[in-house]
Protein backbone atom coordinates (compact mmCIF):
# COMPACT_ATOMS: atom_id res chain seq x y z
CA UNK A 1 0.00 0.00 0.00
CA UNK A 2 1.08 3.34 -0.66
CA UNK A 3 2.57 6.28 1.76
CA UNK A 4 1.57 9.83 1.54
CA UNK A 5 5.15 11.27 1.97
CA UNK A 6 4.99 14.91 1.78
CA UNK A 7 3.99 17.29 4.95
CA UNK A 8 0.05 18.45 4.72
CA UNK A 9 1.29 21.29 6.58
CA UNK A 10 3.82 22.62 4.52
CA UNK A 11 2.94 26.12 2.60
CA UNK A 12 4.60 27.38 0.06
CA UNK A 13 7.57 29.67 -0.28
CA UNK A 14 6.77 33.23 -0.87
CA UNK A 15 6.96 34.86 -4.42
CA UNK A 16 10.31 36.46 -5.50
CA UNK A 17 8.30 39.81 -5.56
CA UNK A 18 7.40 39.47 -1.62
CA UNK A 19 11.35 38.94 -0.36
CA UNK A 20 12.83 41.57 -2.74
CA UNK A 21 10.78 43.88 -1.36
CA UNK A 22 11.02 42.80 1.79
CA UNK A 23 14.83 42.93 1.83
CA UNK A 24 14.69 46.57 0.66
CA UNK A 25 12.18 47.42 3.64
CA UNK A 26 14.40 45.78 6.12
CA UNK A 27 17.08 47.67 4.45
CA UNK A 28 15.25 50.71 4.75
CA UNK A 29 14.24 50.43 8.08
CA UNK A 30 10.77 52.12 7.49
CA UNK A 31 8.78 49.36 8.91
CA UNK A 32 6.00 51.59 10.30
CA UNK A 33 2.35 52.65 8.30
CA UNK A 34 2.47 56.31 9.73
CA UNK A 35 6.55 56.76 9.31
CA UNK A 36 6.46 56.84 4.91
CA UNK A 37 6.36 60.80 4.77
CA UNK A 38 4.61 61.50 1.13
CA UNK A 39 5.13 58.17 -0.01
CA UNK A 40 2.31 55.94 0.03
CA UNK A 41 2.89 53.05 2.33
CA UNK A 42 2.99 49.40 1.71
CA UNK A 43 0.02 48.98 4.32
CA UNK A 44 -2.48 51.42 2.37
CA UNK A 45 -1.59 49.93 -1.05
CA UNK A 46 -2.04 46.86 0.05
CA UNK A 47 -5.69 48.29 1.16
CA UNK A 48 -6.33 49.61 -1.75
CA UNK A 49 -5.44 46.85 -3.98
CA UNK A 50 -7.66 44.45 -1.21
CA UNK A 51 -11.01 46.54 -1.48
CA UNK A 52 -10.37 46.96 -5.42
CA UNK A 53 -10.04 42.74 -5.45
CA UNK A 54 -13.02 42.38 -3.08
CA UNK A 55 -14.68 44.76 -4.91
CA UNK A 56 -15.57 46.57 -1.83
CA UNK A 57 -15.10 50.29 -0.88
CA UNK A 58 -12.80 50.01 1.96
CA UNK A 59 -9.84 47.31 3.93
CA UNK A 60 -8.03 48.16 6.97
CA UNK A 61 -5.69 45.69 7.81
CA UNK A 62 -4.70 44.85 10.89
CA UNK A 63 -2.49 42.31 13.09
CA UNK A 64 -4.75 39.22 12.91
CA UNK A 65 -7.92 38.00 11.74
CA UNK A 66 -9.63 37.57 15.24
CA UNK A 67 -8.27 40.86 15.68
CA UNK A 68 -10.06 41.80 12.77
CA UNK A 69 -13.50 40.54 13.65
CA UNK A 70 -12.75 41.92 17.61
CA UNK A 71 -12.53 45.46 15.63
CA UNK A 72 -15.45 45.02 13.54
CA UNK A 73 -17.88 44.13 16.77
CA UNK A 74 -16.40 47.04 18.51
CA UNK A 75 -16.85 49.64 15.25
CA UNK A 76 -19.79 48.41 15.00
CA UNK A 77 -20.87 49.02 18.98
CA UNK A 78 -21.24 45.81 20.38
CA UNK A 79 -21.75 46.91 23.68
CA UNK A 80 -20.69 44.24 27.41
CA UNK A 81 -23.15 41.55 27.53
CA UNK A 82 -24.75 42.17 24.32
CA UNK A 83 -25.83 38.99 22.64
CA UNK A 84 -24.24 38.05 19.27
CA UNK A 85 -25.15 35.37 17.21
CA UNK A 86 -22.29 32.94 15.90
CA UNK A 87 -21.88 29.43 14.60
CA UNK A 88 -21.57 26.77 17.37
CA UNK A 89 -18.74 25.47 14.54
CA UNK A 90 -16.02 27.50 14.16
CA UNK A 91 -12.33 27.98 15.25
CA UNK A 92 -11.64 29.77 18.60
CA UNK A 93 -11.31 33.05 17.80
CA UNK A 94 -14.78 33.46 16.82
CA UNK A 95 -16.31 33.04 19.89
CA UNK A 96 -12.78 35.00 21.44
CA UNK A 97 -13.24 38.09 19.19
CA UNK A 98 -16.94 38.13 20.42
CA UNK A 99 -15.49 37.92 24.30
CA UNK A 100 -12.71 40.60 23.44
CA UNK A 101 -15.60 42.81 22.57
CA UNK A 102 -17.25 42.59 25.27
CA UNK A 103 -19.98 40.39 23.59
CA UNK A 104 -21.92 37.31 24.75
CA UNK A 105 -21.92 34.85 22.13
CA UNK A 106 -24.70 32.69 21.57
CA UNK A 107 -24.35 29.12 19.08
CA UNK A 108 -26.10 28.59 16.58
CA UNK A 109 -26.57 24.77 15.44
CA UNK A 110 -24.50 23.53 12.18
CA UNK A 111 -26.78 21.44 9.81
CA UNK A 112 -25.62 17.91 7.90
CA UNK A 113 -23.50 19.66 5.43
CA UNK A 114 -21.56 21.62 8.29
CA UNK A 115 -22.64 24.99 7.88
CA UNK A 116 -25.30 27.66 9.85
CA UNK A 117 -28.62 25.40 10.82
CA UNK A 118 -30.92 28.11 9.31
CA UNK A 119 -34.11 26.94 11.05
CA UNK A 120 -32.02 26.85 14.46
CA UNK A 121 -30.90 30.58 13.72
CA UNK A 122 -34.50 31.58 13.42
CA UNK A 123 -35.12 30.22 16.95
CA UNK A 124 -31.82 31.74 18.41
CA UNK A 125 -32.56 35.17 17.18
CA UNK A 126 -36.09 35.08 18.57
CA UNK A 127 -35.03 33.83 21.99
CA UNK A 128 -31.95 35.80 22.37
CA UNK A 129 -32.66 39.31 20.71
CA UNK A 130 -29.39 39.82 19.66
CA UNK A 131 -29.05 42.61 16.71
CA UNK A 132 -26.00 40.82 15.03
CA UNK A 133 -24.87 37.92 13.49
CA UNK A 134 -21.16 36.85 13.07
CA UNK A 135 -21.09 33.88 10.62
CA UNK A 136 -18.42 31.74 10.49
CA UNK A 137 -18.27 30.45 6.87
CA UNK A 138 -16.21 27.21 8.81
CA UNK A 139 -13.66 25.81 5.79
CA UNK A 140 -15.14 27.54 3.32
CA UNK A 141 -18.99 26.31 2.78
CA UNK A 142 -21.54 28.81 2.41
CA UNK A 143 -24.73 28.24 3.55
CA UNK A 144 -27.19 29.31 1.09
CA UNK A 145 -26.67 33.35 0.85
CA UNK A 146 -29.90 34.07 -0.11
CA UNK A 147 -31.64 32.38 2.69
CA UNK A 148 -29.70 33.29 5.15
CA UNK A 149 -29.57 36.92 4.30
CA UNK A 150 -33.80 36.82 3.66
CA UNK A 151 -33.93 35.40 7.34
CA UNK A 152 -31.58 38.27 8.63
CA UNK A 153 -33.54 40.99 7.06
CA UNK A 154 -36.94 39.99 8.21
CA UNK A 155 -35.28 39.92 11.70
CA UNK A 156 -33.54 43.08 11.30
CA UNK A 157 -30.27 41.36 11.93
CA UNK A 158 -26.76 42.82 10.73
CA UNK A 159 -24.26 40.26 9.58
CA UNK A 160 -20.89 40.27 9.65
CA UNK A 161 -18.88 37.84 8.26
CA UNK A 162 -15.97 35.38 9.32
CA UNK A 163 -13.75 34.70 5.67
CA UNK A 164 -10.66 33.34 6.71
CA UNK A 165 -11.50 30.14 5.02
CA UNK A 166 -13.49 32.02 1.84
CA UNK A 167 -11.17 34.45 0.77
CA UNK A 168 -11.50 33.79 -3.24
CA UNK A 169 -15.27 32.28 -2.64
CA UNK A 170 -18.51 33.33 -4.28
CA UNK A 171 -22.32 32.82 -3.86
CA UNK A 172 -24.09 33.44 -7.08
CA UNK A 173 -21.65 35.56 -8.38
CA UNK A 174 -20.94 37.78 -5.27
CA UNK A 175 -17.69 37.66 -3.09
CA UNK A 176 -17.72 36.12 0.46
CA UNK A 177 -17.28 39.16 2.12
CA UNK A 178 -19.54 41.81 0.46
CA UNK A 179 -23.13 40.16 2.06
CA UNK A 180 -23.63 41.82 5.33
CA UNK A 181 -21.97 45.77 6.99
CA UNK A 182 -18.45 44.15 6.90
CA UNK A 183 -16.40 41.21 7.06
CA UNK A 184 -13.18 39.72 8.22
CA UNK A 185 -10.23 37.63 6.75
CA UNK A 186 -7.21 36.05 7.86
CA UNK A 187 -3.36 36.24 5.86
CA UNK A 188 -2.36 33.50 8.90
CA UNK A 189 0.21 30.97 7.39
CA UNK A 190 -3.13 28.29 7.01
CA UNK A 191 -4.94 31.11 5.13
CA UNK A 192 -5.52 31.94 1.45
CA UNK A 193 -2.14 34.41 1.41
CA UNK A 194 0.51 34.12 4.01
CA UNK A 195 1.83 37.40 6.09
CA UNK A 196 2.43 34.77 9.30
CA UNK A 197 -0.18 36.61 10.99
CA UNK A 198 -2.46 38.93 9.74
CA UNK A 199 -5.88 40.14 9.51
CA UNK A 200 -8.50 42.30 7.48
CA UNK A 201 -11.77 44.25 7.36
CA UNK A 202 -13.68 45.58 4.76
CA UNK A 203 -17.13 47.58 4.44
CA UNK A 204 -18.85 49.86 2.75
CA UNK A 205 -19.89 52.29 5.55
CA UNK A 206 -16.85 54.91 5.58
CA UNK A 207 -18.05 55.86 9.57
CA UNK A 208 -17.14 52.11 10.47
CA UNK A 209 -13.78 51.89 8.91
CA UNK A 210 -13.11 54.86 10.81
CA UNK A 211 -14.17 54.01 14.26
CA UNK A 212 -12.21 50.81 13.17
CA UNK A 213 -9.34 52.39 11.70
CA UNK A 214 -8.75 54.65 14.94
CA UNK A 215 -9.72 51.51 17.32
CA UNK A 216 -6.64 50.05 15.27
CA UNK A 217 -4.24 52.72 16.82
CA UNK A 218 -3.99 55.23 13.90
CA UNK A 219 -3.24 57.89 16.67
CA UNK A 220 -4.54 61.25 15.14
CA UNK A 221 -2.36 60.01 11.95
CA UNK A 222 -5.44 58.64 10.47
CA UNK A 223 -5.77 61.55 7.63
CA UNK A 224 -2.15 59.64 6.60
CA UNK A 225 -3.29 56.33 6.67
CA UNK A 226 -4.35 56.54 2.95
CA UNK A 227 -6.54 53.83 1.47
CA UNK A 228 -9.25 54.90 4.23
CA UNK A 229 -12.83 56.80 4.19
CA UNK A 230 -12.35 61.04 4.05
CA UNK A 231 -11.71 62.85 7.24
CA UNK A 232 -14.91 64.29 7.68
CA UNK A 233 -15.48 60.20 8.35
CA UNK A 234 -13.73 60.55 11.48
CA UNK A 235 -15.38 63.45 13.07
CA UNK A 236 -17.69 60.83 15.63
CA UNK A 237 -14.54 58.24 15.85
CA UNK A 238 -11.64 60.38 16.71
CA UNK A 239 -11.71 61.19 20.32
CA UNK A 240 -14.70 58.59 21.01
CA UNK A 241 -13.36 55.17 19.98
CA UNK A 242 -10.07 53.64 22.28
CA UNK A 243 -6.92 53.07 20.85
CA UNK A 244 -6.65 49.25 20.62
CA UNK A 245 -3.37 49.15 18.94
CA UNK A 246 -3.02 46.56 16.06
CA UNK A 247 -1.45 48.05 13.33
CA UNK A 248 -0.51 46.29 10.43
CA UNK A 249 2.99 46.60 9.64
CA UNK A 250 5.25 47.70 6.16
CA UNK A 251 7.06 44.29 6.22
CA UNK A 252 3.66 41.96 6.01
CA UNK A 253 1.54 44.33 4.03
CA UNK A 254 4.89 44.04 1.41
CA UNK A 255 5.18 40.52 0.80
CA UNK A 256 0.98 40.35 0.71
CA UNK A 257 0.82 42.46 -2.40
CA UNK A 258 2.30 40.08 -4.72
CA UNK A 259 0.38 37.10 -3.03
CA UNK A 260 -2.94 38.96 -4.01
CA UNK A 261 -2.17 39.46 -7.58
CA UNK A 262 -1.89 35.81 -7.58
CA UNK A 263 -4.73 34.78 -5.81
CA UNK A 264 -7.21 34.12 -8.28
CA UNK A 265 -4.74 31.64 -10.08
CA UNK A 266 -4.34 29.74 -6.60
CA UNK A 267 -7.97 29.30 -5.89
CA UNK A 268 -7.84 27.30 -9.72
CA UNK A 269 -4.95 24.73 -8.17
CA UNK A 270 -6.81 24.32 -4.72
CA UNK A 271 -10.09 23.55 -6.52
CA UNK A 272 -7.97 20.71 -9.10
CA UNK A 273 -6.36 19.14 -5.50
CA UNK A 274 -9.55 19.41 -3.90
CA UNK A 275 -11.77 17.37 -6.98
CA UNK A 276 -8.60 15.19 -6.69
CA UNK A 277 -9.59 13.99 -3.29
CA UNK A 278 -12.59 13.94 -3.59
CA UNK A 279 -13.19 11.88 -6.31
CA UNK A 280 -11.09 9.23 -4.29
CA UNK A 281 -13.29 9.95 -1.63
CA UNK A 282 -16.14 9.14 -4.06
CA UNK A 283 -15.46 5.34 -4.70
CA UNK A 284 -15.74 4.89 -0.47
CA UNK A 285 -20.01 3.97 0.13
CA UNK A 286 -19.00 4.89 3.83
CA UNK A 287 -17.61 8.84 3.26
CA UNK A 288 -20.12 11.44 3.02
CA UNK A 289 -18.97 14.54 1.07
CA UNK A 290 -21.31 17.77 0.94
CA UNK A 291 -22.49 18.62 -2.35
CA UNK A 292 -20.98 21.51 -3.29
CA UNK A 293 -23.99 23.66 -4.16
CA UNK A 294 -24.01 25.23 -7.74
CA UNK A 295 -24.79 28.74 -6.47
CA UNK A 296 -20.88 28.58 -4.82
CA UNK A 297 -17.44 28.91 -6.03
CA UNK A 298 -15.36 27.41 -3.28
CA UNK A 299 -11.76 27.81 -2.21
CA UNK A 300 -10.53 23.95 -1.95
CA UNK A 301 -7.96 24.92 0.33
CA UNK A 302 -9.36 21.95 3.36
CA UNK A 303 -11.80 19.50 2.50
CA UNK A 304 -14.02 17.66 5.18
CA UNK A 305 -15.93 14.01 5.07
CA UNK A 306 -18.13 12.24 7.44
CA UNK A 307 -18.71 8.61 8.39
CA UNK A 308 -21.86 8.88 9.56
CA UNK A 309 -22.06 5.07 10.49
CA UNK A 310 -18.63 5.10 12.63
CA UNK A 311 -18.33 4.35 16.50
CA UNK A 312 -15.89 6.83 18.55
CA UNK A 313 -13.89 4.08 18.42
CA UNK A 314 -13.77 3.55 14.66
CA UNK A 315 -13.39 6.99 14.09
CA UNK A 316 -10.10 7.00 16.44
CA UNK A 317 -8.82 3.65 14.08
CA UNK A 318 -9.44 5.64 10.94
CA UNK A 319 -7.21 8.43 12.25
CA UNK A 320 -4.75 5.91 13.50
CA UNK A 321 -4.64 3.70 9.96
CA UNK A 322 -4.32 7.05 7.89
CA UNK A 323 -1.79 8.24 10.03
CA UNK A 324 0.51 5.12 9.44
CA UNK A 325 0.72 5.82 5.91
CA UNK A 326 1.23 9.74 6.21
CA UNK A 327 -2.38 11.17 6.33
CA UNK A 328 -2.92 13.33 9.21
CA UNK A 329 -6.88 13.28 9.48
CA UNK A 330 -8.36 15.92 12.12
CA UNK A 331 -11.66 14.45 14.03
CA UNK A 332 -13.71 16.75 15.59
CA UNK A 333 -15.51 14.42 17.37
CA UNK A 334 -12.04 13.64 20.22
CA UNK A 335 -13.06 13.40 23.18
CA UNK A 336 -10.44 16.28 24.73
CA UNK A 337 -9.07 18.94 22.60
CA UNK A 338 -5.91 19.36 20.92
CA UNK A 339 -4.45 21.69 18.03
CA UNK A 340 -7.04 23.98 16.97
CA UNK A 341 -10.27 23.76 18.94
CA UNK A 342 -13.44 24.30 16.80
CA UNK A 343 -15.72 23.24 19.06
CA UNK A 344 -17.78 25.13 21.86
CA UNK A 345 -17.68 22.67 24.96
CA UNK A 346 -13.59 23.55 24.65
CA UNK A 347 -14.46 27.40 25.34
CA UNK A 348 -16.26 27.14 29.30
CA UNK A 349 -15.59 31.11 29.70
CA UNK A 350 -19.04 31.24 27.49
CA UNK A 351 -21.96 30.13 29.50
CA UNK A 352 -22.83 26.59 28.41
CA UNK A 353 -25.30 25.89 25.15
CA UNK A 354 -27.13 22.86 24.27
CA UNK A 355 -26.08 21.94 21.26
CA UNK A 356 -27.12 18.46 20.09
CA UNK A 357 -27.42 18.72 16.29
CA UNK A 358 -23.40 20.32 15.96
CA UNK A 359 -22.29 17.82 18.46
CA UNK A 360 -23.92 14.63 16.10
CA UNK A 361 -22.41 16.44 13.17
CA UNK A 362 -18.99 16.55 14.60
CA UNK A 363 -18.94 13.31 16.00
CA UNK A 364 -18.08 11.40 13.12
CA UNK A 365 -16.13 14.74 10.85
CA UNK A 366 -12.91 14.66 9.56
CA UNK A 367 -10.58 17.10 8.16
CA UNK A 368 -7.71 17.39 6.12
CA UNK A 369 -5.60 20.66 4.85
CA UNK A 370 -4.30 20.75 0.94
CA UNK A 371 -1.29 22.95 0.82
CA UNK A 372 -0.58 23.84 -2.43
CA UNK A 373 2.97 21.96 -2.03
CA UNK A 374 0.86 18.89 -2.08
CA UNK A 375 1.02 17.66 -6.14
CA UNK A 376 -2.62 16.56 -7.60
CA UNK A 377 -1.37 13.08 -8.13
CA UNK A 378 -0.40 13.02 -4.38
CA UNK A 379 -3.85 14.40 -3.74
CA UNK A 380 -5.28 11.20 -5.71
CA UNK A 381 -3.09 8.85 -3.25
CA UNK A 382 -4.35 10.51 0.17
CA UNK A 383 -7.65 10.27 -1.03
CA UNK A 384 -7.04 6.19 -1.96
CA UNK A 385 -5.20 6.02 2.45
CA UNK A 386 -8.49 7.40 3.32
CA UNK A 387 -10.79 4.81 1.86
CA UNK A 388 -8.44 2.40 2.30
CA UNK A 389 -8.56 3.46 6.18
CA UNK A 390 -12.03 3.67 6.33
CA UNK A 391 -12.41 0.32 4.99
CA UNK A 392 -9.49 -0.99 7.76
CA UNK A 393 -11.35 1.20 10.69
CA UNK A 394 -14.95 -0.35 9.68
CA UNK A 395 -13.64 -4.09 9.08
CA UNK A 396 -11.88 -4.36 12.21
CA UNK A 397 -13.71 -2.55 14.81
CA UNK A 398 -16.95 -4.37 13.33
CA UNK A 399 -15.08 -8.03 13.99
CA UNK A 400 -14.02 -7.08 17.13
C1 LIG B 1 -8.00 31.29 11.24
C2 LIG B 1 -9.39 31.64 11.54
C3 LIG B 1 -9.76 32.90 12.05
C4 LIG B 1 -8.79 33.99 12.41
O1 LIG B 1 -7.59 33.54 12.73
P1 LIG B 1 -6.26 34.34 13.13
O2 LIG B 1 -5.37 33.22 13.49
O3 LIG B 1 -6.64 35.22 14.27
O4 LIG B 1 -5.81 35.12 11.95
C5 LIG B 1 -11.10 33.15 12.22
N1 LIG B 1 -12.03 32.24 11.92
C6 LIG B 1 -11.73 31.02 11.43
C7 LIG B 1 -12.83 30.08 11.09
C8 LIG B 1 -10.40 30.68 11.24
O5 LIG B 1 -10.09 29.46 10.78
Amino acid sequence: MQRFEGDLTQQEGLPDASIDRAIELLRSGRLHRYQTGDAESEAAAFEREFAAWQGTEYCLACTSGGYALFLALLAYGVKPGDAVLTNAYTLAPVPGAIAHAGGRPVFVECDDDTVIDLADLEVKIKQSGARVLMVSHMRGHLVDMDALIAILTANGVDLIEDCAHTMGAAWNGTRSGNFGIAACFSTQTYKHINSGEGGLLVSRDPELIARATVASGSYMLYERHGAGPETGAFDGARFQMPNCSGRMDELRAAILRPQLAQLDAQVERWLERYRAVESALSRSNAARLRDRPAQEVFVGSSLQFRVTAFSPAQCEALVRHARARGVELKWFGAPEPHGYTSRHDSWRYVSAQTLPETERVLSTLFDIRIPLTVSVADCAVIGEIIVAAIAVAAAAEAGG
